[in-house]
C-alpha cells in the first residue's frame, strides 16, 4: 500500500548503508546495552533515531555558520505548546534516507514502517495552536529561514484518552519515561529564573524603582530538538527548558539544617514542568500555569539576549537582529520580562528598552473566545512576580497618558483600554499587554482578523491601525500530504513533478487533469487505499470495522461545544431516525467518524462524548440499518492519528457556529487530501471557499452577521426550533427517551436541557435544518462517482494558498524581517 517515496531530495552529507548500519548497531549493543538480535521495535527506534540525529547535528552547525556569516536577523517563536507528533519519518524524509534506513532495517526483519509506528508521538499541545507551531517550524526550516521555538519541556504531554463504557477516562502521557532520542541537553545554556520576592521601597536603583530583592531562583535547563528543513540543508532547532530547583539554594537550606524543607522545594521546583494544562480554549487561572508561562518567558529571554551578545557588542542592536513572535497572550509577560531586564540588568532608559520591547515583540491572537482571554489577577502578580507587576503599572500609566492624548476626557475609553480590568477582584488582561508592548498583532485568518478589529479590541484599532494585520493560517505540506498520503504524493509527482512540495500553488497544474477519467480513477484509487489502511488501522487499535466502500464523513478535532461536534451526531440521529422510523433505506452508505479530546473537566464536552457512542452503539447494532450507517468513535486523537484519518476523508466536517473559530487548520488538511468540506462560512472556511470555489464545498447555515444579530436582539429562542419542527422536536426527544441511554436513564438530559433552556450559546438547533439539508445535497452528489472526484481533485488542486511556506513567507515580510541565508 504505501510504497517507499521515490527519494526527492538530495542529502547534504553523503550517508551509506554501510555508516547507518555500523551506527544503529553501535546505538543498539553500547548505548542501550542491548544484543541487537533482541532489540524489540520501540529499541530500533530510538537507535535508528539516535543515528539521524548525529546527521542533524553535523547539518546544525553548518546552518549556524552561515547564520553568523549572514549575519542574520532571528525570530524566536514562544509558544507554550508545539505538537510535534513523531520525527523520525518526517526527518528520515527531509534527509532523503528513507530508502537506506529500509535497507538497513531488513537484517532486522523489521520494516521502517513498524519501526516508524513504535515511536511514540511528542503531545506537547492540546490542538491547532500547538500544531501550528509545529508547522511553521518545518516551514522556517524548510525556506532556510533563521526562526527557532521555544517551548517547554513537559514531563506529560497530553493525556491519553480510552474509552470505556463510551465514557472519555484519561490516563498520563508519560514521554519523557520512554527515552527521548530527539532532545539534546544543552547544560551549557542552564539559566536562572527568579520568582517571589518583594520590592524594597526603602531604596531606589539608578532607574528611580526600588529593588527586587529575596527571590527565589527555579534553574531552567534547556533540550534541544533539531528541526531539519526539506531536503536538509538547513537544521533549526526546537529549544524546550526543564525546570530544576537551583543547587545554590538547596544548600543554603540543607546547610540551615532544614533538611526536609530543602526537598519539598526541590520538588516545588521540578514540578513547574511536570505538566502540560490540557485545556483547549478555556483560560483556567492556576498559579502553577502562570509560573510556566513566566518560566518559558524567562529562559527565552535570557538565551536570546545571550545569544545576541555573543555576536554583538551591546543590546542597542537587539532590534535589528531580533523578532519575538508571541503564540497567543501565553508568553505575553515577555514585555514586561524584556523590559524588567533591559532596565534592572542592562541599565537602559525607560524610553529606549520600551522602543526595542515594542520593535522586538510581536503577538498573535487565537481566540474570540471570552473564556479563553487570559487576565491573571493583581494579587497574585504581586505575589509571584511583583516587580513586573510594577512594571505592568508603569506602562499602563504611560499608555493611558496616550489614550487621553487621542480621546481627551473619555474615562470610558480609559476603562476600556486599561491593561487592569477593575472587577471585584483586579485583573491584568494579559491581550492588552501583548498590544500595547507589540509592533504588530495578527489574527489568523481573514475574517478572524477582522472581528479582532471590529469586535474583540475596536478601541486598539482605533488607537493604532497600522498595528493590525492578519496572517492566514497554512499547514506543512511536507507533513501532512507527502508523509500521511504518500499514494496522493506518488500520483501527483508521476502527473506534475516534485516541485510542489515547496511550492504548494504548483499543484494548480492539476486542475487540468479534473475531467481526466484516468487520473480520475487514480486519484480515486488513492483515496480507497487510504480508507483501506485507516480500516485497518482502526480494526487493530480498536476493533471498530470500517467498511472502505462507505462514505468517509469525518470531524476530528477537539471536543468543544463551539465546535459543534453535537451539531453532527444530532445529524446523524436524524438519519438514523429517517431509516427506522420512516422506512426510507439510504442510497448512501456512510460512516460518520469522530474523534477528539474533550479537556478534563469540560462536562459538557465529556458528555457529547458519550452520547456519540452511545449513538454508535446503537445504530452500528441495528439490523434495521443494514451496515448503511456507521457512526465511529476513534480513540486518542493526535497527530499520528490524524495523519491515518485525514487521507482517508471524503467529508471534512467544518461546522463551527460562526464566528468563533478563529482559523481551523484541520480544514486545511482535509481539502489538501481531497476530502469536500462541509462547513459555516467561519475561520478560513470562508478562503477556502474563495479557493475552491462554491461549486466545489457545502456551505450553510448562519452568517457571523446573522449570529451577532441574534445575540444582540437575544433573538435566538430555540425552543421555537422544537415546537415547529417535528424533525428537530424527534431528533431532541430521543436523546430524552431510552433509545440512547440504554441502561443509564436521563443522561442526556443535561444536554436536552442545555439545547432547550437558554443554554446553547452556539445556535445548534438554528442550524440543525440547514445542516440536514445541505447532507442530503451531499449524498446525492457523492453518488455521482465522476462529479465527486472531480470535486476533490479541484480541492487539491486549488489549495496552494494554505501551505504553512506562504504564512511565514508573510510574516517573515511584514512582521519579522527576516530572510533566507
Ligand atoms: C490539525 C490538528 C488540530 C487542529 O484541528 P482543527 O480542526 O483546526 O481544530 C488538532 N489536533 C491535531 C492532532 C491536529 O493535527
Amino acid at each position: 500500500m504505501s510504497k517507499p517515496l521515490s527519494a526527492p531530495v538530495p542529502v547534504s552529507t553523503p550517508v551509506t548503508a554501510k555508516d547507518l548500519d555500523a551506527l544503529l548497531h553501535f546505538y543498539l549493543n553500547y548505548v542501550a546495552g542491548i544484543r541487537p538480535a533482541q532489540a524489540s521495535k520501540h529499541d530500533i527506534c530510538n537507535a535508528l533515531s539516535l543515528a539521524i540525529r548525529n546527521h542533524l547535528i553535523d547539518n546544525q552547525f553548518v546552518t549556524e555558520d552561515r547564520y553568523q556569516k549572514a549575519d542574520s536577523k532571528r525570530m524566536y517563536y514562544l509558544s507554550m505548546e508545539f505538537l510535534i507528533g513523531r520525527l523520525l519519518a518526517s526527518n528520515l524524509h527531509s534527509l532523503g534516507l528513507e530508502k537506506l534506513a529500509q535497507e538497513v532495517l531488513q537484517k532486522y526483519g523489521v520494516t521502517l514502517q513498524d519501526i516508524e509506528e513504535a515511536e511514540p508521538d511528542a503531545a506537547l499541545g492540546n490542538g491547532g495552536l500547538g500544531r501550528l507551531a509545529a508547522c511553521f517550524l518545518d516551514s522556517l526550516a524548510s525556506l532556510d529561514m533563521p526562526g527557532f521555538g521555544y517551548g517547554i519541556n513537559y514531563e506529560y504531554g497530553l493525556f491519553k484518552q480510552h474509552i470505556d463504557h463510551g465514557y472519555q477516562r484519561e490516563s498520563p502521557d508519560h514521554w519523557l519515561h520512554e527515552d527521548a532520542p530527539w532532545l539534546i541537553e544543552r547544560s551549557e545554556a542552564t539559566c536562572n529564573v527568579p520568582l517571589y520576592g518583594h520590592i524594597d521601597h526603602n531604596r531606589k536603583c539608578n532607574n528611580g524603582f526600588g529593588p527586587w530583592v529575596d527571590w527565589q531562583t527555579i534553574v531552567g535547563v534547556p533540550f534541544d530538538i533539531p528541526v531539519v528543513g526539506y531536503g536538509g540543508r538547513t537544521v533549526n532547532y526546537l529549544r524546550l527548558y526543564s525546570a530544576r530547583s537551583s543547587n545554590e539554594f538547596d544548600i543554603q537550606i540543607f546547610n540551615g539544617g532544614d533538611y526536609i524543607k530543602a526537598v519539598e522545594e526541590k520538588i516545588y521546583s521540578e514540578k513547574i514542568t511536570k505538566v502540560l494544562y490540557p485545556s483547549d480554549s478555556c483560560w483556567g487561572g492556576k498559579e502553577l500555569r502562570l509560573i510556566q508561562e513566566y518560566f518559558l518567558v524567562s529562559c527565552a529571554i535570557r538565551d536570546i539576549l545571550n545569544r545576541h551578545l555573543e555576536q554583538n557588542n551591546s543590546l542597542d542592536n537587539l532590534a535589528d537582529k531580533t523578532a519575538i513572535q508571541l503564540n497567543d497572550t501565553h508568553p505575553s509577560l515577555s514585555v514586561a520580562e524584556l523590559m524588567r531586564v533591559l532596565m534592572d540588568e542592562y541599565g537602559y532608559e525607560w524610553k529606549d528598552a520600551w522602543e526595542t520591547t515594542q520593535a522586538c515583540c510581536a503577538y498573535t491572537n487565537h481566540t474570540l473566545l471570552p473564556e479563553a482571554l487570559e487576565k491573571w489577577p493583581v494579587a497574585l502578580l504581586q505575589h509571584v512576580l511583583p516587580r513586573h507587576l510594577e512594571l505592568i503599572y508603569e506602562i499602563n500609566r504611560r499608555f493611558l497618558m496616550e489614550v487621553e492624548a487621542f480621546w481627551p476626557g473619555d474615562e470610558n475609553r480609559q476603562q476600556i483600554l486599561s491593561l487592569f480590568e477593575e472587577s471585584h477582584e483586579k485583573q491584568v488582561r494579559m491581550a492588552h499587554l501583548a498590544i500595547v508592548g507589540s509592533h504588530s498583532v495578527n489574527g489568523v485568518a481573514a475574517l478572524h482578523s477582522k472581528l479582532v478589529q471590529t469586535r474583540l479590541v475596536p478601541d486598539f484599532f482605533a488607537l493604532y491601525p497600522e498595528r493590525f494585520n492578519n496572517k492566514t493560517n497554512g499547514v506543512t505540506p511536507r507533513r501532512w500530504i507527502v508523509q500521511s498520503n504518500p499514494s496522493l504524493t506518488h500520483l501527483f509527482n508521476d502527473t506534475i513533478g516534485t516541485d510542489w512540495v515547496l511550492d504548494l500553488s504548483q499543484l494548480k497544474k492539476l486542475e487540468q487533469y479534473a475531467d481526466d477519467a484516468a487520473f480520475q480513477r487514480a486519484f480515486a484509487q488513492a483515496k480507497l487505499d487510504n480508507k483501506e489502511r485507516l480500516a485497518q488501522v482502526v480494526r487493530e487499535q480498536s476493533g471498530i470495522m470500517l467498511n472502505p466502500a462507505s462514505m468517509f464523513d469525518v470531524q476530528v478535532k477537539r471536543i468543544h461545544e463551539y465546535k459543534r461536534q453535537l451539531l453532527n451526531i444530532l445529524r446523524v440521529i436524524h438519519e438514523y431516525l429517517r431509516i427506522v422510523e420512516d422506512g426510507k433505506t439510504p442510497e448512501v452508505a456512510k460512516t460518520c467518524i469522530f474523534a477528539g479530546k474533550a479537556a478534563p473537566g469540560y462536562v459538557m464536552a465529556k458528555l457529547i462524548i458519550k452520547l456519540i457512542n452511545s449513538v454508535a452503539e446503537v445504530v452500528n447494532h441495528d439490523p434495521v440499518v443494514g451496515g448503511m450507517l456507521k457512526v465511529a468513535f476513534i480513540p486518542d486523537y493526535k497527530v499520528s492519528l490524524a495523519e491515518k484519518i485525514i487521507p482517508a476523508a471524503n467529508l471534512s466536517e467544518q461546522i463551527s457556529t460562526a464566528g468563533t473559530e478563529a482559523s481551523g487548520t484541520g480544514n486545511m488538511k482535509f481539502s489538501m487530501n481531497g476530502a469536500l468540506t462541509v462547513g459555516t462560512l467561519d475561520g478560513a472556511n470562508v478562503e477556502i471557499l474563495e479557493e475552491v470555489g462554491k461549486d466545489n464545498i457545502y456551505i450553510f447555515g448562519l452568517s457571523t452577521e446573522e449570529v451577532e444579530q441574534m445575540r444582540l436582539q437575544n433573538s435566538y429562542i430555540s425552543k421555537e426550533y422544537y415546537q415547529s419542527s417535528p424533525a428537530i422536536k424527534r431528533i431532541l426527544d430521543s436523546l430524552v427517551d431510552n433509545r440512547f441511554c440504554r441502561g443509564e436513564p436521563g443522561i442526556f438530559n443535561p444536554i436536552f436541557d442545555m439545547l432547550l433552556d437558554g443554554g446553547d450559546y452556539f445556535y445548534h438547533l438554528a442550524d440543525l435544518e440547514s445542516y440536514i439539508a445541505i447532507h442530503q445535497q451531499i449524498d446525492e452528489e457523492f453518488m455521482q462517482e465522476d462529479l465527486w472526484t472531480r470535486k476533490a481533485i479541484l480541492n487539491t488542486a486549488r489549495m496552494g494558498k494554505f501551505s504553512s511556506d506562504r504564512t511565514i513567507l508573510e510574516y517573515a515580510r511584514d512582521i519579522w524581517g527576516i530572510q533566507s541565508a
